[in-house]
């Protein structure tokens, strides 16, 4: 066997590393927003052959050969994304979110250009003009936010700005946002100031596709998304665009910003996409969205405030400040007590965003790994009972050993060693 493909001896210290991931990811409550667990079947075709191919370029325009099963495979991808998001074009090689983004700000605008974002500490994501991304720094950024008595989106500050600034671009889309983002009302106030309306749905994306969640597709010029959140595909990014834009977006994702694309992942953004299609991913959104609400019910009736008062989505943003503890001390005593999840600024903190005020929540991992509303019941409670018990070691060690045990009930990649 040639020295390439030969079974070489196992690699104990890596195989160590990736079973205590395997085992991290079993053992704990998966309360990231921005995650996911993919399918079995995803999980194997991220590791397939196509990891071995260089396919720089489009299907019939590549820049290397033996690329006729790259180009089927691409052209697959496509088609599905575009069928499932009724989209006229679809790109499905951005390496990331944050590489769609860049493509889509590079393919509506020049260096220098200004647009306008939601503000990082009320929603918005890095790449929608903060001061350390690309898009701060090449783009000049101008914010909108959320009002302050009710937690959504300032539409007529958007609409005032707009006219005044007169953008080049209007970004719609948020990481932490709960709420159900009115499109139409980006859209007016686009075509007021002659701006182009970039919408992020990457937290959004599998709600859009199940048709639970407004899609931007119709509306926006282009639309970008991640491929693994709540639409539940490989790590990735996804660019949908009308027509008229198609040829930008794609010259700027390659020979733009990216080399070859990931055709394992291309192929596994397939898969998922095909996952998408079927009527039980309808189901998935359903039930994802009922643990969302339960979640909030529960934290609510224990005394927590949610931002906006709760949530339409898959999220749940926790103000932690009538708890007199930050966002950090949560996450840490959360991580002792074997759930898993991130601090986050809430709108108008004053903390810093490496402390914060706020924490958030997301269930779409763990409808993925079949909780229902009821166990949700439980959840809250272990949550809960972290929160209010951040600094005491043995009962956070406690929470940890009820929530593995818990989660026996529901098996995770039951035939995965690593
Ligand atoms: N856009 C939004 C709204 C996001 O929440 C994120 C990531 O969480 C991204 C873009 C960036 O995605 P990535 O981390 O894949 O670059």
């Amino acid at each position: 066997m040639p020295a390439s493909t030969r079974d070489y001896p196992a690699d104990a210290q890596l195989e160590s590393i990736l079973a205590k991931e395997l085992g991290r990811q079993r053992d704990r409550l998966e309360m990231i927003a921005s995650e996911n667990f993919v399918s079995e079947h995803v999980l194997r075709v991220t590791a397939s052959v196509f990891t071995n191919k260089y396919a720089e370029g489009y299907p019939d325009r590549r820049f290397y050969g033996g690329c006729e099963y790259a180009d089927e495979l691409e052209i697959l991808a496509q088609g599905r994304a575009r069928k499932l998001f009724g989209a006229e074009h679809a790109n499905v090689q951005p390496h990331c979110g944050s590489t769609a983004n860049m493509a889509a700000f590079f393919a509506a605008m020049k260096p220098g250009d200004l647009f306008l974002g939601m503000n990082l500490s009320h929603g918005g994501h890095l790449t929608h003009g903060a001061s350390v991304s690309f898009s701060g720094r090449v783009f000049s950024a101008r914010f909108y936010g959320v009002r302050e008595d009710t937690e959504i989106i300032d539409y007529d500050e958007v609409a005032s700005l707009a006219e005044r600034l007169k953008p080049k671009v209007i970004v719609a889309g948020a990481s932490s946002y709960p709420r159900i983002i009115d499109f139409e009302r980006f859209r007016e106030a686009a075509d007021r100031a002659g701006a182009a309306l970039i919408v992020d749905m990457a937290h959004y994306a599998g709600m859009v596709a199940a048709g639970l969640y407004p899609s931007p597709v119709p509306l926006a010029e282009i639309v970008t998304t991640t491929t693994h959140k709540t639409l539940r595909g490989p790590r990735g990014g996804m660019i949908l665009c009308r027509r008229s834009y198609a040829k930008a977006v794609d010259d700027e994702i390659f020979p733009g910003i990216q080399g070859g694309p990931l055709m394992h992942v291309i192929a596994a953004k397939a898969l998922a996409l095909g996952e998408a299609l079927e009527p039980d991913f309808i189901d998935y959104q359903r039930q994802l969205l009922k643990n969302a609400s339960r979640l909030a019910a529960r934290l609510i009736d224990a005394g927590f405030r949610l931002v906006s008062g709760g949530t339409d989505i898959h999220l749940v943003l926790i103000d932690l400040r009538n708890k007199n503890i930050t966002g950090s001390q949560a996450e840490i005593a959360l991580d002792k007590a074997g759930i898993t999840a991130n601090k986050n600024t809430i709108p108008f903190d004053k903390r810093s965003f490496s402390v914060t005020s706020g924490l958030r929540l997301g269930t779409a991992a763990l409808t993925t790994r079949g909780l229902n509303e009821s166990d949700m019941d439980e959840v809250a409670d272990f949550v809960c009972t972290a929160l209010h018990n951040v600094d005491d070691d043995s009962k956070l060690k406690k929470i940890r050993e009820r929530v593995a045990a818990f989660l026996r009930k529901f098996p995770l990649y039951p035939g995965l060693d690593f």
